[in-house]
């Protein structure tokens, strides 16, 4: 929590506003209430947004912000808010700064004693979890994987033990890559859920194991198409954590030893099962590089 220095009186709010993930009618009445009596939107892409604001009947002057000018144009968006000027933050779906643009100007408007106020709505995260049936008490929400096979391996390897549900973005061009390096970090058998098109004509939930859900994406294109989140459960306290734990430990060990001793060392130390650990490792056939 932070204490404003002196807000400036006369100084306008900046409303960081949600906006549809695909279904026109959550637009919640005080989102569009917010856009119509502010001086102008900083939107993402400004075309997309003019075609919801035109859905609407809103008019009001667009500013281009998104991550290659965030920076230069926060100062100048700060000045016109100082000098008494409302603005809204949108981004193309969802909730501005979540995966999206935005987190500079909040943090310069915030810096400059401006206040900063949500008009909340959807997220495709927010959407996901409420559906998938996980536990959700608690949970990670890691964003994008990295588009590379070799730092996405590396990232979910050290998520494998998170006892947590994890929730992960992915774009129809990697869910197959992701799903099968997801199956070899967590294990084939962790239980999943793929959450498609949320809002939109078609969505679709599906839920098994990683390993079941990557073979219904293989089988079937349409599987494919669209947006995506995909949940995870944690690891499990118990054998479960051990086995994610030996499958770490093995990944690094078989690259110097054969397999079967990789499998027996990493099992004494982390006291996972070695007919787990046995060939659990190493680089997924068919996963290169995206
Ligand atoms: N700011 C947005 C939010 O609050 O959800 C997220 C923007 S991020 C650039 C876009 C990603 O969000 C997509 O690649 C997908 O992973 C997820 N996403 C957005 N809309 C979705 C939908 N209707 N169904 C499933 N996932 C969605």
């Amino acid at each position: 929590m932070s204490a404003h220095p002196a807000t400036p009186a006369a100084s306008g709010i900046l409303h960081v506003v949600a906006t549809p993930i695909g279904n026109l009618g959550d637009l919640s009445p005080r989102a569009r209430d917010t856009l119509r009596a502010v001086a102008a939107i900083c939107a993402e892409d400004t075309r997309h947004t003019r075609q919801l604001l035109g859905h609407f009947g809103i008019e009001r002057p667009l500013v281009a912000l998104h991550e290659h000018n965030e920076d230069a144009l926060a100062e100048r968006l700060v000045a016109r808010l100082l000098d008494g000027e409302s603005l809204a933050l949108v981004s193309d779906a969802g909730t501005p700064l979540v995966s999206d643009p935005g987190f500079r100007l909040v943090r310069a408007a915030r810096a400059a004693g401006i206040r900063v106020s949500p008009v909340p709505g959807p997220s495709a995260l927010v959407a996901a979890l409420s559906v998938a049936g996980l536990p959700s008490d608690r949970f990670v929400f890691e964003g994008f994987l990295p588009a590379k096979a070799g730092a996405r391996r590396e990232r979910l390897q050290a998520l494998a033990a998170e006892p947590r549900t994890l929730l992960f973005y992915e774009s129809s061009h990697r869910i197959d890559a992701m799903l099968a390096d997801a199956a070899q970090a967590f294990g084939p058998d962790r239980p999943a859920v793929l959450a498609r098109e949320l809002t939109k004509l078609f969505e679709t939930v599906l839920d098994g194991s990683l390993g079941d859900l990557h073979a219904r994406v293989l089988a079937d294109p349409n599987q494919r198409k669209g947006e995506f989140v995909v949940l995870v459960q944690g690891a499990g306290e118990d054998s479960d954590a051990r086995t994610v734990e030996g499958r770490r430990v093995y990944a690094a060990l078989v690259a110097h030893l054969p397999p079967s001793t990789a499998a027996r060392v990493a099992a004494e130390l982390t006291g996972a099962s070695r007919k787990d650990l046995y060939g659990s490792g190493g680089s997924s056939p068919g996963t290169g590089d995206a």
